[in-house]
């Protein structure tokens, strides 16, 4: 495509500007990114950035401003709630598998998005494409845009894939998760995911002795922790469980709750000038903590099949054809890990930990190589 396309970018989180820089890199620079928010931020607590993203991070040249906030997984456990290691992984790859606080990423990346593209508090309403050939973008209390192609990348519960899909709200999957970040006297590179019945807890190292933690439970959707009180709930429901697990919640300053979904896989993330990144086509619970991976992905590939296309449908079908299968895989394995990993019955329980326990160590880490040692930088368009 020519490289003075004009292009709109909706939604300022990971995606979005990872998308930013993956259009740099490719000679694109003619660009706005909106954001709903009043102010480019993330907030959040950890997340794993595996080396299938890395990849993308060293070669547009932001890997090496992101070590400084990363903790390296060396060693990643599951558990039982006593404390039996059911297995164990260590990722073993050109580059390390990390951690890293939400904010951390999103901030490294903001700074090397040039200001003047950046444009808060402009959520998106609408938008419209014409005959000529130009979407027509209305944001709430803000002026129209007008541009060539708009990428929507605004998260699970996009309006752009509202007016392209139109799958109303996501599938709530029946567990809801906490999140915190807490310091821990464990040894750095520390990873586990403790398995109890209908509820987990998963730590992961972000950096010196800071983790993060995450933990969930079957109930209602987005249900109340009150009149409890949420450090109370977690004390009751953890409390009982292997070290370091009760100290988690004392020591963290903020602790999140949010409801998990996804969608089902669906082809179909373009219309006209328009196509969709990010959890806005491709949202997944978080068992394989590759949602943000998928993004990340999904900018480098667009970009890539918007510089060596010179028709925009050529490149948003290429992107879809090789991006689609991929993150499908990752909703329905990520999907059934959280059935798996969210078993009530006792003698399910019983039944999945010895099946995991007798799995080879060998076996579990060949399961996840699929993910981890892919390189879309490597991807011919
Ligand atoms: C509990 C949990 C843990 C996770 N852990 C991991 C992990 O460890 N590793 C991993 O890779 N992934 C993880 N994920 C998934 C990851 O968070 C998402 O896949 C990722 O944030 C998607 O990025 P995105 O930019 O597509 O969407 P988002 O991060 O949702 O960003 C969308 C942006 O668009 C903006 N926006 C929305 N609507 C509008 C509008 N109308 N107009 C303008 N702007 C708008 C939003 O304000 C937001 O800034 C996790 C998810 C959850 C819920």
């Amino acid at each position: 495509m020519n490289k003075e396309t004009k292009i709109g970018i909706i939604g300022g989180g990971i995606g979005g500007l990872t998308l930013a820089l993956t259009l740099e890199h490719f000679g694109f620079s003619n660009y706005r990114i909106f954001e709903q928010a009043p102010a480019f931020k993330e907030i959040g607590a950890a997340l794993s950035v595996w080396p299938n993203a890395l990849r993308v991070y060293r070669k547009i040249g932001v890997y090496e401003q992101l070590i400084p906030y990363w903790g390296e997984i060396e060693a990643a456990y599951i558990k039982t709630s006593s404390g039996r290691v059911l297995s164990q992984v260590k990722p073993q790859y050109d580059l390390p598998a990390v951690c890293m606080h939400r904010a951390d990423l999103h901030a490294v990346l903001l700074k090397n998005v040039p200001p003047d593209r950046l444009f808060p508090a402009h959520p998106l309403a609408e938008f419209r494409q014409e005959e000529k050939g130009a979407v027509v973008v209305n944001f709430e209390q803000q002026e129209q845009q007008t541009f060539d192609l708009l990428l929507g990348a605004d998260g699970i519960h996009s309006r752009v894939r509202q007016q392209i899909i139109g799958d109303g709200t996501p599938i709530y999957r029946g567990y809801n998760i906490w999140r915190g970040v807490a310091a821990l006297d464990v040894p750095q590179g520390y990873g586990s995911e403790t398995w109890g019945r209908g509820a987990r807890v998963g730590i992961v190292p972000i950096k010196g002795n800071s983790f993060g933690w995450w933990a969930t439970l079957n109930e209602q959707e987005a249900e109340s922790d009150e009149p409890e009180g949420t450090l109370r709930k977690l004390k009751r429901l953890f409390g009982g469980w292997h070290y370091p697990i009760p100290h988690l919640f004392d020591n963290s300053q903020n602790i999140i709750k949010n409801p998990l979904g996804d969608r089902l896989p669906r082809k179909g993330w373009s219309r006209g000038r328009v196509t969709l990144l990010g959890d806005a086509a491709h949202p997944t619970t978080p068992n394989l903590g590759q949602g943000a991976c998928m993004a990340i992905e999904g900018a480098y590939l667009l970009s890539h099949c918007l510089h060596h296309y010179s028709a925009y449908e050529q490149a948003f079908a290429q992107y879809e054809k090789l991006h689609y299968p991929r993150t499908k895989e990752v909703i329905e394995q990520s999907l059934l890990n959280g059935r798996m990993g969210q078993l009530e019955h006792p003698l399910l329980v019983a039944l999945r930990n010895g099946a995991v326990s007798l799995m080879p160590d060998k076996l579990s880490a060949k399961m996840l190589d699929k993910y981890f040692s892919y390189d879309v930088t490597a991807v011919e368009v």
